[in-house]
């Protein structure tokens, strides 16, 4: 297979919308390490106070956040040390479970982690410039390429509607919303797919 950074090949579409895709994964660099720069926090600890602030689940151990970013329980552990040195997280047993490490934000870890969290919106500022046709085709072609990743389990588990349990596709033929999610009782369209649901339920295999 040809290089996707042969520049020599502009016949081939893929390639092309590989390149696309790597540009903006360097935009995205870009930005979190000028945050990083800026707060003294390394990429990886932004994500995890973005992720601890915004991913819905109420108790995340060492092991949680290592299977989101697919890391090492060691180098979690070490960041989340180093958050714990800043107050900005703290760890804590519960009375009836001593065994079990959770992680939970501090005041000051939360407010900044909202700040932070807005480290990727001039993304979203491009996307808006589409018009809603143009959206819908992205959207799901997105949700199609993350797919595929996490079927190779290159990603950790992306909270999609399209590998979730509660997901129903295709039950309304001839409809603007064709697809029904049990969990909150409601038709979907493509535009109403979900990439990072809180209610998702992995589908058991
Ligand atoms: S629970 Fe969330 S991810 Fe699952 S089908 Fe419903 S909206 Fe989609």
């Amino acid at each position: 297979m040809n290089s996707i950074f042969d520049s020599s090949n502009q016949d081939n579409i893929d390639r092309k919308i590989a390149v696309g895709f790597e540009r903006i994964s360097e935009v995205l660099k870009t930005l979190i390490w000028e945050e990083s720069k800026q707060t003294g926090l390394s990429p990886i600890q932004i994500q995890f106070l973005v992720a601890l602030l915004y991913e819905g689940k109420s108790e995340w151990t060492i092991g949680d956040i290592a299977s989101r970013f697919q890391l090492t329980p060691a180098t979690v552990s070490d960041a989340v040390s180093s958050l714990e040195d800043k107050e900005l997280a703290v760890r804590e047993r519960k009375p009836d479970d001593r065994r079990t490490v959770y992680i939970r934000l501090s005041p000051k870890g939360k407010r900044l982690a909202k700040k932070l969290s807005l480290w990727a919106n001039t993304l979203q500022q491009q996307i808006e410039v589409l018009d809603e046709e143009e959206k819908g085709v992205l959207l799901r072609s997105l949700v199609s390429i993350i797919s595929g990743f996490q079927h190779n389990e290159l990603i950790s588990i992306a909270k999609m509607c399209v590998t979730c349990s509660y997901f129903r596709p295709n039950v309304h033929k001839n409809s603007t919303q064709p697809h029904y999610c049990a969990y909150i009782d409601e038709p979907l369209g493509e535009p109403d797919l979900r990439v990072d649901c809180p209610d998702y339920e992995m589908i058991e295999v």
